[in-house]
């Protein structure tokens, strides 16, 4: 599988990397199974992530013996030093690993958040101890605010930059990714697949692979999905006349209801986690149950103090009805709670 460099961490990674997420659904055997497997077909990049229940500790057992050559990334959701510190002993415990390759701020998207981090006693700090110490190599972030990205990197403090990029999430191409190639910075794409929104793999990664210098890491339920993103990855075909035309349907469909968790449309008067709620559908596809609920069940009830104010709808960019979908998104919570059955 070619190889691809990650900017100034001069990692050189597979062009496909593995994310860590949907292996929390599996039983533990389906998970190491499932990353050995994609070992197997030449992914040499993984990512996984404090925050993702026990796929950290599933990658740790799969990857035993085979750590070599192996570009390992996690992330924590910390922003104080303290609370980083041990978020990363736990992560280099739960890998079974001696030094983790890249180690990302996970989702900064407020100016609050980076200053903490960047701050005085801040995650930052933290890191570079770390780093010194030889317990990570590198410092990535990752984000969901366009703006903020941007400017993270530019700012120098980070050698990678995770944000979500697809067919229908296309603007970080006009400047957050420039900003990435100008500063060296590695583009690591996430939720090459929106999230689990598009079910069509092969449209997804012909258009992912016209851009080369990228390293898309889709969320790995199964080995079959790698082999077959490894496939698109691999073939010389580009995009068909009629996969374009479907490419434009599904991003007109999606696009109309496509939340890219900017949170422009914050702050809420009811203080109710919109862009989180408006992703329902995504999180339904992608976590356990017993997760989902437990991520889902606080959101929906605080949505129950909606005052219906409209502020949200007039400051989102992509002119969602905000309102609709989560309204929506809060039926289908109740339906999927009332048919649950706990194993
Ligand atoms: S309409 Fe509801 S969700 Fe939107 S800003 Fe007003 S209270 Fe918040
Ligand atoms: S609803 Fe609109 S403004 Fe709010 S996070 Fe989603 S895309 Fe951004």
């Amino acid at each position: 599988m070619r190889r691809v460099r990650l900017g100034k961490t001069e990692l050189m990674v597979s062009e496909v990397g593995f994310g860590g997420i949907p292996i929390q659904r599996l039983t533990d055997e389906a998970a190491v199974e499932a990353v050995k497997r994609c070992l197997d077909l030449g992914i040499t990049f993984i990512d996984t992530a404090h925050g993702y229940g026990t796929s950290e500790e599933r990658i740790g057992r799969a990857i035993r013996g085979r750590r070599e050559g192996l570009i390992l990334a996690s992330k924590s959701p910390a922003r104080d030093g303290a609370t980083f510190g041990q978020h990363l002993a736990l992560s280099l415990e739960r890998l079974g690993v001696d030094v983790i390759d890249l180690y990302q701020f996970h989702n900064v998207s407020t100016q609050e958040q980076f200053d903490e981090i960047v701050g005085p006693g801040g995650a930052l700090e933290v890191a570079r101890e770390a780093q010194a110490a030889g317990k990570i190599k590198h410092i990535g972030v990752t984000s969901h605010s366009l703006e903020l990205a941007i400017m993270m990197a530019a700012s120098g403090l980070f050698e990678t930059m995770m944000f979500p990029l697809n067919f229908v999430t296309q603007e970080p191409l006009e400047r957050l990714i420039p900003t990435c190639r100008q500063h060296d910075v590695g583009f690591i794409a996430m939720k090459p697949m929106a999230g689990g929104m598009l079910e069509n793999a092969t449209i997804a990664f012909k258009w992912l692979r016209q851009y080369p210098d990228l390293v898309p890491i889709p969320g790995i339920e199964n080995a079959a999905e790698m082999e077959e993103i490894v496939a698109i990855m691999e073939s010389a075909e580009g995009l068909t006349d009629s996969e374009r035309a479907e490419m434009q349907r599904l991003a007109d469909e999606l696009g109309t209801e496509f939340c890219r968790r900017c949170d422009y449309c914050q702050p809420c008067p009811q203080e109710i986690p919109i862009s989180t709620l408006m992703n329902l559908k995504s999180f339904l596809k992608r976590f356990p149950p017993e997760r989902f609920f437990g991520m889902m069940g606080e959101v929906v009830a605080q949505a129950e103090d909606c005052e219906d104010c409209g502020a949200c709808e007039s400051r989102c960019p992509y002119r969602l009805p905000i309102r609709s979908i989560m309204r929506a998104n809060m039926a289908l919570y109740a339906e999927q709670r009332a048919n649950y059955r706990p194993a």
